[in-house]
Parts: C-alpha cells; sequence; structure tokens
C-alpha cells in the first residue's frame, strides 16, 4: 500500500472517534438527560447563591480521555455549584434570565444540524426563520415592514450595531466628534456607554439627564437642553431612552421623547433589552406607547422571554444606513452576493458566522404558543407588587411603585445607626445565607436592596420564601448592631 493510504487509514481510526456510533449516542445523551432532570427536579433543594469559586486546576483539560460520567460529576462539583444558579427560581437579582427546556432542545437541534444562519445564500431555511422571528419583533413593536433587524448574542451586541447606525447616519466622525451630544439617562445601562467608546465617539458630549421621582427622563428638560446645546453651536444627533432600566425597572416617557427628538431631528434610540416584552400585558403596554416611533430598538429574549443566554435582538428602520454600516464584501464571498436574495444577517451586524440563535427562539414559540410567556409576564408584574407588600408589612421602606418587575427597598434605622451600612450588611447576610438571591445598588447615596422578577420558575412560592430568608437576615443584622439582646 502507498505511504499516503496507510496514514489515512491510521488517521482515520483515530478521527472517526468524533463521530460517535448510535450505540454511544443514546448512551450519551441518556446521561446529559439524566443529569438535567436531576438539576430541573432539584432545583429549589439547591442555593440560589453558593460563595466562592471552583479549583481551576479541576477544569484545566490536561489530554481529555474522560469518561462522560467523570466530566459531567467536575461539571456539577466545579460550574453548577458555584455563584449564582441563574436558572433558578430565587434568582431576582441583577436581571434574571431564564433556561426554558425547549430553547435548550432548539440549540441541541441547532447544533446537530449546524445550520447556517450567517449568509442567505448557505443557509436560506435558518436565515428565513430569523427573518420571521424578526418580522414578529416588529408586529409587536409597531416597526414598519420595511425595518430591518438582527438577532445578536445579547443586549450589549445589539445595543452596539444600533448606536453604530446612529452614528452613520448622522456621520459623526474625526472633527465633528467632540461637538456632537448624546442624551441619555444616568440609569442607563453601561453597554450604552461601552458602545459609544467602541465606536469611536469616547470624545463626544454625553448629557446625563435629570430624572422625576420615579427615576424616568424629564422631557421637558431633555428639550431644553437640546435647545442650549443647539443654541452654543453643538450637533445634537442621538437620544437613548431605556423601556426598563436596570436599576430601578423605570420606563422612561417613550412617547414624550419621541415627540422631541422628531422636533429636533435626532436619532431616537429605545434600550428596551430588559422591559421590551411587557409590552405584551395589558397591565403595563401603556408604558410602551411611542416606542414604535424609535429609530432603532433593542429587546432581549433572553431576559423578557426566559430563554438561556445568547439572545439579543436590535431592530433598525433605516435599512440603507443599517447596510451601510454593516455590509462588506469579499472576493470569496462572491457566490452569496446576489442583491435579489433576501436580508443576510452578516450583512446588519459586526459577525459573519455565528451561532444559529432563531431555533432556540422559534420552536418555544411554534409549540407553547404565545399565552404562557404572557402569563409569566404577568405573574412577575403582580409578584413584585406582592413581595412589596409584604416587606412594608414588616416594617422596609420601598421605593417608588414600579413600572415593571424591578423594585427595591432598604430598612430605615433608629438614630445613631448608620442606615447605608445596615443596609450593606443586611445584604451581606443575605448572601451568606443564599437560599434565594438579591442584590443592591445606591441610587441617590442611598444604599438598598434591589428585587428583579424575571425568572420564570419564580413563583409566589419562592416569593414567600424569599421574605422569610429576608426577616431571618434582618435579625441576625440588628444583632450585630446590637439592636437586640
Ligand atoms: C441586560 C441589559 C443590557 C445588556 O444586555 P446583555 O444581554 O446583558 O448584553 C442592556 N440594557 C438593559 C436595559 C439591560 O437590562
Amino acid at each position: 500500500m502507498r505511504d499516503i493510504e496507510k496514514k489515512l487509514e491510521d488517521l482515520e481510526k483515530i478521527s472517526s472517534k468524533l463521530e460517535p456510533t448510535e450505540a454511544e449516542r443514546a448512551r450519551y445523551l441518556s446521561q446529559i438527560k439524566e443529569y438535567s432532570d436531576w438539576f430541573i427536579g432539584s432545583m429549589e433543594e439547591r442555593p440560589s447563591y453558593q460563595m466562592g469559586g471552583p479549583e481551576a486546576e479541576k477544569l484545566a483539560f490536561k489530554g481529555g480521555h474522560w469518561t462522560m460520567e467523570e466530566a459531567l460529576r467536575v461539571f456539577r462539583e466545579e460550574v453548577n455549584h458555584y455563584g449564582i444558579n441563574p436558572a433558578g427560581g430565587g434568582h431576582l437579582g441583577y436581571i434574571p434570565g431564564g433556561g426554558i427546556y425547549l430553547s435548550a432542545l432548539g440549540d441541541y437541534l441547532a447544533d446537530v444540524s449546524n445550520e447556517y444562519a450567517g449568509v442567505y445564500f448557505g443557509g436560506p431555511g435558518a436565515v428565513t426563520m430569523e427573518n420571521e422571528l424578526i418580522n414578529w419583533m416588529k408586529s409587536i413593536f409597531g416597526f414598519p415592514e420595511s425595518a430591518v433587524g438582527n438577532l445578536a448574542s445579547g443586549g450589549s451586541i445589539a445595543n452596539l450595531i444600533a448606536l453604530t447606525t446612529a452614528r452613520d447616519k448622522y456621520g459623526i466622525k474625526n472633527e465633528k466628534v467632540p461637538k456632537s451630544v448624546i442624551y441619555l439617562s444616568p440609569q442607563v445601562h453601561h453597554c450604552i456607554n461601552k458602545a459609544v467608546r467602541i465606536i469611536g465617539l469616547e470624545d463626544a458630549i454625553i448629557r446625563e439627564l435629570p430624572l422625576d421621582e420615579n427615576w424616568r427622563i424629564i422631557p421637558a428638560a431633555l428639550d431644553e437642553q437640546i435647545e442650549s446645546d443647539k443654541a452654543a453651536g453643538l450637533n445634537p444627533f442621538l437620544i437613548v431612552a431605556s423601556a426598563g432600566t436596570t436599576d430601578t425597572g423605570a420606563v422612561d416617557p417613550l412617547n414624550d421623547i419621541a415627540d422631541i427628538s422628531e422636533k429636533h431631528q435626532l436619532w431616537y434610540h429605545v434600550d428596551a433589552a430588559y422591559g421590551g416584552f411587557f409590552i405584551l400585558c395589558e397591565e403595563t403596554k401603556e408604558l410602551f406607547t411611542g416606542i414604535e416611533r424609535a429609530d432603532s430598538l433593542v429587546i432581549d429574549p433572553h431576559k423578557g422571554l426566559f430563554l438561556p443566554y445568547g439572545l439579543g435582538i436590535v431592530l433598525v428602520k433605516d435599512k440603507e444606513v443599517m447596510l451601510q454600516s454593516h455590509h462588506y464584501t469579499a472576493n470569496y464571498m462572491q457566490d452569496a452576493n446576489d442583491p435579489n436574495l433576501p436580508l443576510t444577517p452578516a450583512d446588519v451586524s459586526p459577525e459573519l458566522t455565528k451561532h444559529y440563535r432563531g431555533l432556540r427562539l422559534w420552536l418555544p414559540l411554534q409549540v407553547h404558543g404565545l399565552e404562557p410567556f404572557t402569563a409569566c409576564l404577568q405573574e412577575k408584574i403582580y409578584l413584585t407588587h406582592y413581595f412589596r407588600s409584604l416587606l412594608e408589612e414588616a416594617g422596609f421602606q420601598t421605593g417608588p411603585s414600579p413600572d415593571l418587575s424591578v423594585s427595591y427597598f432598604w430598612w430605615k434605622t433608629v438614630e445613631g445607626i448608620d442606615q447605608n451600612a445596615f443596609n450593606q450588611r443586611l445584604i451581606k447576610e443575605i448572601h451568606e445565607d443564599g437560599e434565594i438571591f438579591l442584590s443592591s445598588t445606591v441610587l441617590n447615596e442611598r444604599f438598598v436592596i434591589r428585587m428583579a422578577i424575571l425568572s420564570f420558575r419564580t413563583k409566589k412560592s419562592t416569593i414567600d420564601r424569599c421574605f422569610e430568608m429576608v426577616m431571618r437576615c434582618l435579625e441576625k443584622t440588628k444583632e450585630t448592631f446590637e439592636l437586640v439582646k
């Protein structure tokens, strides 16, 4: 036999391990299934927050050849064990995600089929599915059919895409940058500031607007600021509003801000990464009036539709400038460059090859329908009010009545006891307890404890358990401050 044939035969023996037999696949899958059944089944028994972190040594790759059992054991002990349990209903900190099961199965199929969702020519089915999901989003938010969009990895990248497009629409570059003005709430998500820097607008002027007692932008103040900036010869070009801020869940007055942006002809961007899907609920949909007037919009299904992490959507009305900002060609792509083909994701995103994210959204929507998602969002609204009422009855101070499902509270201390130090101690006790996870923030120099209720697994019983935990931690904190004997 020729040398090369012998070599290929030897290599194939080794490389074909990458294609397990049907029997091996069945065994792997049953082990994974067993693990996920254990994980979901024991969710309530495990803490929502576990301090500490893994031994890096145990996770390092040193040649492998482990059995699946060994790999899963290390995963359970070193990964699933520490930090927040983001899949659990007891995650009431930051902005919780979810992890609905049919999304996981969608990801499984997306990975097995490895459909190419980067370019229409290569994956017309996958890309059409994604484009149809974008069309569905447009219909929810009142965007015109002519708008375009992209399924990005999350809200941060989705915001980056929108702001890049706004920059290019107004030609903000070179000597124009230091005179250009961006208007936003000091409560805006930090990924907006990050995006501004990444797209080369670090030297632009950022106006943090005054807020009302509900942490919302005051439209009149915005208008005045734009007028005075124009009078000073500056170049206002972008307003960023939030539909659900991270700290307090506030929805800015979207319609009033739309009036102002129209009057001054600025780009109007709405970051609805957290709050967007509350437009589906009777209780909250009015807050979203005017969102349809935005030039660009960001919504995270990995928050408001309870998907596992990895999906944020951007919508942009101006297709031409969106393409101008993101479209590129190369000789090796020439087969795919037919202008008559439907929109290709790579033309509206910094990404080319990407995870086929459509299926993880499409599969659960098609199988469950929309009703359970909407009911779950409504449930979160009522749970937030329920939790606040329990806290108020127990003597806690609470923030203003929430727009959506984020709120905050604090314990008001008697004279002589530093209130911030007390609440700081209280959150430390809560983290050490870990049964339910809450996070904290600072609002107008007041240290407060946040509740962000968005996991599909958070139920009334979770809130009852959370309340008991808070009361137990309050007692401990009082002891530390020697307020009880
Ligand atoms: C979560 C969030 C973001 C960032 O999105 P990621 O998906 O975490 O990248 C941006 N804006 C708001 C309002 C958010 O809640």
